[in-house]
């Protein structure tokens, strides 16, 4: 008896360790992840189709023109889209779909899709986000710079969304968020195929 899948959207500060978590979130339990499209050029070891699907800029607009994304919008000179198809052919099929997004995007879903669940995570503190991003070196200081300036920005959106988790401890943060999927899940509105059933099969009860 399947029930529609959760659309879980998870956003955070680049460096809040959202990939890690939601990396094992997938690992751990059936999560579908979308694959992102993106203007970016890949970084070292990024494969085209696993980690994002690589575009020009005149690929990804030809994408926006032909109505192919779910949400898209610009982050640090570059644009980030989730391809539509793919999600809503495994929520039909009842499978939890997580979308790592930025947060614009993830508005974007919540106006379309008000079933949506939006957590947003955060790392301990702001000195801990500066140092997990200079530590990573994957990107030239000015860029840093701009992606530190962002999540300023961002901050003021956090109301916005469903639930905050904070990324200290690892497991405790994974955790958390299958929680909180869960329960999404056990809704009573999420599950009309079931409730159904169980009002025919307790007429008979007697
Ligand atoms: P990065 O360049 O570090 O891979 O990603 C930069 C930001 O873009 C991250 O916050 C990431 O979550 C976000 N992002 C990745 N894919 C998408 C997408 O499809 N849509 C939107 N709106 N943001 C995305």
């Amino acid at each position: 008896m399947n029930s529609k899948g959760i659309l879980t959207v998870i956003s955070g500060f680049s460096g809040s360790g959202k990939g890690t978590v939601v990396k094992q979130l997938c690992e751990r339990y059936n999560y579908a992840l979308s694959v992102s499209a993106t203007t970016r050029d890949p970084r070292k070891g990024e494969i085209d189709g696993v980690h994002y699907f690589f575009k020009t800029v005149e690929e990804f607009e030809n994408m926006i023109a032909n109505d192919e994304f779910l949400e898209h919008a610009g982050y640090v000179n570059n644009m980030y889209g989730t391809p539509k198809r793919y999600v809503l052919d495994k929520l039909n099929a009842g499978e939890n779909v997580i979308l790592e997004i930025e947060m614009q995007g993830g508005l974007q879903i919540k106006e379309k899709y008000p079933d949506a669940v939006l957590i947003f995570m955060a790392p301990p503190s702001a000195c801990t986000l500066k140092k997990r991003l200079v530590d990573r070196n994957t990107e030239e200081q000015d860029v840093i710079n701009k992606r530190l300036a962002r999540a300023a920005e961002e901050i003021d959106y956090i109301d916005k969304y469903d639930y905050l988790v904070i990324n200290d401890e690892l497991e405790t943060c994974i955790n958390d968020i299958q929680r909180i999927v869960t329960s999404e899940k056990n809704k009573v509105n999420n599950q009309p195929a079931m409730v159904d059933f169980i009002k025919k099969d307790f007429k008979n009860i007697i």
